[in-house]
């Protein structure tokens, strides 16, 4: 058993199993609907069902919860599935539907109306709704509440038959339109729909709603822990309502806890997907998208959102987390992890007035300054090499460690330099410095100073020009969609990616790898797109996250 902390639904657990009242397995489901790509938010789902089922030795299915067939298609299923491998947990045999079991809830529906629990009814939606009555006012019976069961039965099965319009009979649940909870207001348990289903094609016309198709799917499963976001607290006394009035195979007990809200982003399927509609980022994976598939593109490891969902925890009281969290989760990640890379970004051609035009000089740097283990990398040192534009100020303010006329800095591995000319276009932009190295400073200081500053580079003839996908945060608003004033499209940062074009980065990065970001140093963590750096035919970097929090200074 791992030595992390337990939370209070682990608590409940153990109790269980140490009191006697849990025996057998636990199984538990991580249930999404296939109508989007995963969030943020479900990868703490997926942590949290995988991860008891991992600790108490059970197992846990992936059940697709599949009762909306307009809504869901193939490319959901199969990035799901992708995604929740690779957070890296494996689901117990087979991926599982709900629409697997539309027999047997079809089966379990008759039932009900056989034991007069459930009846045909033929008000509109509109009429329904007045019907149901308000929070402060109970709701009316329907008139065909009381319909007799041969008829309710003869209906549903015709119903089943397509003898009916989409909208024009549901079956509701008997059970008391006077109940204080909403919900057991003779809730609705099917609809009519004359859609292609992706699973079951045109079988069905007939769509049981999640209400019913959720604990019974869990029953059939022999699911024992059916974990759920708080939600759904006002609709427990109907999952067990259902259980109760069936005869169900198992009894799961439904626990929930609090949904995963976080700042700066947004984690409703519904509105991430207007996103992509409205064509405000490039997909469902665009390295800015709280998706899982965007974070991978990013840069997000695995293990980083593992931790994060840790830091988090599994609560019942729900709150906001800072997407600052998430970030440290990462920057600490691929601080101990990431192989380090000299990239600059903004490329200032230097000239190294006294070194020989043919001679090159091989320096030996290593991958990551904290662990040997990760071996050594090789640079080249010549007469022309790139700084950063931003590490050179004509004329410097107080305390500048970089490199100025007259002044000197140590090219990080290589030599100290000073900035001795600088030369300008027409346009008097700056376009190259003229610069002497001091022989003897490879590795030890000159005589009688120390240069202030170390500033990374390379040299022109053995970098690769690249691209520079600058991502930061999709949204500069807090909550963007909690402001009632506006749509929350409205509070894109419009600076959510800068794209540097012609950045040089050291030659070992010619065919970048790409299962882990590097550190470009001093600058952040960059991830490879393979996509992008197939179409340009040069390595394209999207920047998984600074190497500080500087958001918001
Ligand atoms: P969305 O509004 O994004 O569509 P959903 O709850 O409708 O969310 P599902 O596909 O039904 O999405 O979710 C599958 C599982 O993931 C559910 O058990 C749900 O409770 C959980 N889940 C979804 N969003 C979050 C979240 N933000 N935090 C924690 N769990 C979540
Ligand atoms: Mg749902
Ligand atoms: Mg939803």
């Amino acid at each position: 058993e791992s030595k992390k902390a337990h939370n209070f639904i682990e608590n409940l657990i153990e109790d269980a199993i140490a009191k006697g009242e849990h025996t057998g397995q636990v199984v538990t489901r991580f249930p999404p609907e296939p109508n989007g790509y995963l969030h943020v938010g479900h990868a703490k789902s997926i942590c949290l069902n995988f991860g008891i089922a991992q600790r108490f030795g059970g197992i846990c299915n992936l059940r697709f919860d599949d009762t909306n067939p307009e809504k869901e298609n193939q490319e959901y299923i199969d990035a799901i599935k992708r995604d929740v491998e690779w957070l890296g947990y494996t689901w117990n045999g087979d991926v599982r539907y709900a629409s697997d079991y539309f027999d047997a809830l079809y089966y379990f529906a008759e039932e009900l109306i056989m034991r007069g629990k459930a009846y045909v009814c033929a008000l509109s939606a509109e009429e329904m709704a007045e019907y149901r009555g308000t929070l402060t006012e109970p709701g009316r019976n329907s008139p065909y509440r009381e319909r007799p069961t041969d008829e309710s039965l003869r209906l549903f099965r015709d119903m089943r038959e397509g003898k009916f319009r989409g909208g024009e009979l549901v079956l509701r649940a008997k059970i008391d339109m006077a109940s204080p909870n909403m919900n057991m207001r003779d809730p609705i348990l099917y609809r009519i729909r004359y859609a292609e289903h992706h699973q079951t094609g045109d079988r069905w016309c007939i769509y049981p709603m999640y209400d019913f198709t959720h604990p019974i799917s869990d029953a059939m499963e022999g699911i024992t822990h059916s974990l759920c976001t708080l939600e759904f607290e006002d609709h427990r006394p109907l999952y067990e309502w259902v259980l109760e009035n069936i005869t169900a195979p198992c009894e799961p007990r439904q626990i929930e806890f609090a949904r995963l809200n976080l700042n700066y982003t947004i984690t409703s399927k519904r509105k991430l997907k207007r996103l992509v509609d409205e064509h405000v980022v490039e997909g469902w994976d665009d390295p800015r998208m709280p998706t899982i598939s965007g974070m991978r593109r990013r840069g997000y490891t695995p293990e980083s959102l593992r931790t994060f969902c840790d830091m988090i925890g599994v609560n019942k009281a729900g709150g906001v987390v800072d997407m600052g969290m998430l970030e440290f989760a990462i920057r600490e990640d691929l601080n101990t992890r990431a192989p380090r890379a000299m990239c600059v970004m903004r490329p200032l051609k230097v000239t190294l007035t006294n070194y020989p035009t043919d001679k090159t000089e091989t320096l030996v740097l290593p991958v990551h300054p904290q662990n040997p283990d990760m071996g050594q990398r090789e640079v080249t040192w010549s007469q022309t090499l790139y700084i950063d534009r931003e590490d050179f100020a004509e004329e410097p303010p107080r305390k500048w460690k970089r490199l100025s006329p007259g002044k000197a800095v140590r090219l990080r591995g290589g030599y100290v330099m000073t900035c001795n000319d600088v030369v300008r276009d027409a346009s008097g932009e700056i376009i190259e410095l003229r610069c002497e190295y001091d022989p003897a400073t490879l590795g030890v200081n000159p005589e009688g100073y120390k240069p202030k500053g170390v500033i990374h580079w390379v040299s022109e003839s053995h970098s690769v020009e690249c691209d520079i996908n600058q991502y930061d945060r999709l949204f500069n608003h807090e909550f963007p969609d909690s402001d009632r004033e506006a749509d929350f499209l409205d509070h894109v940062n419009p600076e959510s990616l800068v794209v540097l074009k012609g950045a040089r980065v050291e030659q070992n990065l010619a065919t970048p790898m790409t299962d882990l970001p590097y550190q470009f140093e001093r600058e952040g963590y960059f991830f490879c797109d393979q996509e992008l750096t197939a179409q340009a035919g040069k390595p394209v970097f999207n920047r998984t996250v600074t190497l500080r929090d500087s958001w918001g200074k």
